[in-house]
């Protein structure tokens, strides 16, 4: 047996199926979003001509084991040195990546001369590959984040142009025997590269000064209070949610990074500024208190405009009226709304309208503002935290029964709402689920629900998250909602997709998006719940797509027959979510079975139109049912639709 653990063996002839390197190293775990030492697992790999195959190793006998997975040489597009991570143990000081169509595959080698073998040879047999990539990044794809461009899209081009590239090395004996012609990849070499986009702006970064927009309370030792208003300086940015933070007088600590803001738009000093507020919310808020001229400023449905919104009060017993007016710009960069008085910045022109109507129903009188209102979810309760004592929560009243069993409201240390999923035992695969809920608890964003933590020191285990005050949302939509405009149930539409556009850039797949995966807040936001969570499910009923509670109703053809979920299977479900929405919570094809439903549907059968969609809001479901997965949009573009039509809308 030869020594697996050092030497190199490199064959002299050089069949399909030879061995042309064969090492041990250490492999980053490709499917988890988060890095732990958990991700890194001792592999042989094992690369020939074609493929590089790494298997499961027992280091005591120096042995290989079952095959773990296979890279196919001609899909590789890139290979480099990584920098390694700062503080990186021994062995993982010599890094390198394999770039292929499923994204980078870290390995770790156990010495300087192995890497450089390794690239040396892996360069040399993809070098007439297509695609090859003439920019990387030099840096680790990190909790969600390029450590070299900060950039949070995994996908993200790379920021370092090669400089050598990928296939510029001699050529082996054989190989020189039979020219190939030059590749375009090769004949690009020679040509000038097209100028480089700016790099995008950086988000707030180590050193620059944030103002927080709400209060924040320490959950834990290590946390730093927010005094909302109050300026505070970034002094390093642990990873996308937690930031270490000074404030005035020196005093330091982690704070979630989603509750300051670098003064960005310069609006957030104003009381009449409400971000994140739709349309619907501006009603509700402006309606409750009932005051003639009562007026907010909210970011319009389309990203970076701004659109003002007003109450009357009708004479006598009528009932007061809201209107929208959106903030136009001029081609000068000034902005104007109802008439054109133009102005260079939007509080010049607030305060213009706050004293003369000039075109509006009447002039802006009122602040109406949200801001005392509650803080957004953190990710983790405090710093670091997310094994949670089960003896800080207090059980309220029982919420309702699902899948895992039953779920409770209770409080956080007496005071945090939370709801409380209570696994029944049996019904989850559970140290998987317990190794992923690390990496559930990074993902973040407004129309998702936040997982807080876990209890899985006891059983039964407990999955703690945000709570929602207004439930699932397919029974909000069959129980609460009285004669919906089709704009709100557009807007609810809106957020869920902006919910799962974050997930399709993280790259992490829902696998049962639906109405009853929704929850709705106290203030109508709708996010998204149980992301993944399918995964982990033991019950061949629910799994498998001929169980009779496989998700076969917002399943597209290539799932109900090959089981290939993608983003793609999540925007197809997400049409029949939308659908659910505008027939305010019917269930789909009502009259048809499981069996039925998967004949028909992959024979072409779709939805009808539900009679509160018009053409405009049907086609939006229907271009999600396309039978081709590449031909349906992205939940990016399903964005932009939906914000442009509510933008033409208002
Ligand atoms: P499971 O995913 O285990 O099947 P569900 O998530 O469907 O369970 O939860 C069952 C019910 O509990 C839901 O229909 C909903 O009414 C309620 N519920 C679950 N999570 C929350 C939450 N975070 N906030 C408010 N209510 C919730
Ligand atoms: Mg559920």
């Amino acid at each position: 047996m030869r020594n697996l653990r050092g030497d190199v063996a490199v064959k002299a002839d050089w069949t399909m199926s030879e061995k042309l390197l064969e090492n041990v190293f250490m492999k980053r775990s490709q499917q988890k979003k988060k890095t732990s030492p958990l991700n890194y697992k001792e592999r042989l790999f094992i690369l020939t001509k074609n493929k590089i195959s790494y298997y499961d190793y027992d280091p005591e006998k120096g042995k290989k084991k079952g095959l773990k997975g296979t890279v196919d040489v001609e899909k590789i597009k890139c290979v480099e040195n990584v920098c390694p991570e700062e503080n990186s143990p021994a062995e993982r000081q010599y890094p390198f990546q394999i770039i292929y169509d499923e994204g980078p595959l870290y390995v770790f080698a156990k010495t300087d001369k192995i890497r450089e073998q390794w690239i040396h040879k892996l360069k040399q047999v993809v070098r007439f590959n297509k695609d090859l990539m003439q920019k990387y990044h030099p840096c680790f794809w990190v909790d969600s984040m390029w450590l070299c461009c900060q950039q949070e899209v995994k996908q993200a081009l790379g920021c370092r142009v090669l400089e050598t590239h990928n296939g510029a090395f001699t050529r082996s004996r054989r190989e020189s025997r039979k020219p190939l012609p030059p590749t375009p990849a090769e004949e690009k070499i020679s040509r000038p590269l097209p100028p480089q986009p700016p790099p995008r702006q950086p988000d707030p970064s180590p050193g620059m000064t944030v103002i927080a927009e709400y209060e924040y309370t320490p959950m834990t030792e290590q946390d730093l209070q927010l005094r909302k208003g109050e300026e505070y300086t970034i002094l390093e940015m642990v990873d996308a949610n937690w930031w270490r933070a000074s404030d005035q007088y020196g005093k330091e600590g982690y704070i979630p990074s989603n509750y300051v803001v670098e003064a960005g738009n310069g609006l957030e000093k104003f009381d009449w500024y409400c971000s994140h507020m739709n349309r619907s919310q501006a009603e509700n808020l402006l309606r409750t208190e009932n005051k003639d001229g009562g007026f907010l400023v909210r970011d319009s449905s389309k990203a970076g405009k701004y659109t003002v919104s007003l109450f009357t009060k009708g004479g006598g017993d009528t009932p007061g009226s809201c209107r929208h007016y959106n903030i136009c710009p001029t081609p000068q960069s000034q902005f104007y709304v109802a008439e054109k008085h133009n102005f260079s910045t939007i509080p010049d022109l607030i305060n213009y309208h706050q004293h003369n109507a000039a075109g509006m129903v009447s002039r802006l009188k009122y602040i109406v503002s949200n801001r005392a209102m509650n803080a957004p979810s953190t990710a983790g309760l405090g710093y670091g935290v997310w094994e949670i004592d089960p003896r800080h929560l207090t059980f309220i009243k029982e919420l309702g029964n699902g899948q895992f069993g039953v779920v409770k409201y209770g409080k956080w240390q007496g005071q945090h709402d939370v709801a409380i999923k209570m696994i029944k035992e049996g019904s989850m695969s559970e140290d998987d689920f317990i190794e992923e809920a690390k990496v559930m608890m990074k993902l973040r964003h407004k129309n998702l629900v936040q997982l807080y933590g876990v209890c899985t020191k006891q059983r039964p285990i407990y999955i703690v998250t945000e709570f929602l005050s207004n439930g699932c949302l397919l029974n909000y939509l069959r129980e609460d909602l009285n004669h919906p405009s089709p704009i709100r149930l557009l807007e609810m539409c809106k957020d869920v997709t902006e919910g799962m556009a974050y997930l399709e850039a993280q790259q992490y797949i829902h696998r049962d998006l639906a109405a009853r995966n929704c929850l709705v807040d106290y203030n109508g936001t709708v996010k998204v719940t149980d992301f993944g969570l399918s995964r982990y499910v033991l019950d061949d009923e629910y799994t498998s797509s001929a169980g009779s509670k496989f998700p076969v109703r917002w399943s597209p053809p290539e799932v109900l027959l090959y089981c290939k979920f993608s983003s793609k299977s999540d925007v197809w479900a997400f049409g029949v979510l939308m659908w659910e929405v505008y027939t305010l919570g019917r269930m789909p094809y009502e009259r048809l079975n499981n069996t039925e439903i998967v004949e028909k549907v992959s024979g072409g059968l779709r939805l009808y139109r539900p009679q509160l969609a018009n053409e405009r809001f049907y086609s939006i479901m229907t271009i999600c049912w396309q039978d081709k997965p590449d031909e349906r949009p992205t939940f990016q573009d399903l964005v932009g639709t939906i914000e442009d039509l509510l933008y033409e809308l208002q």
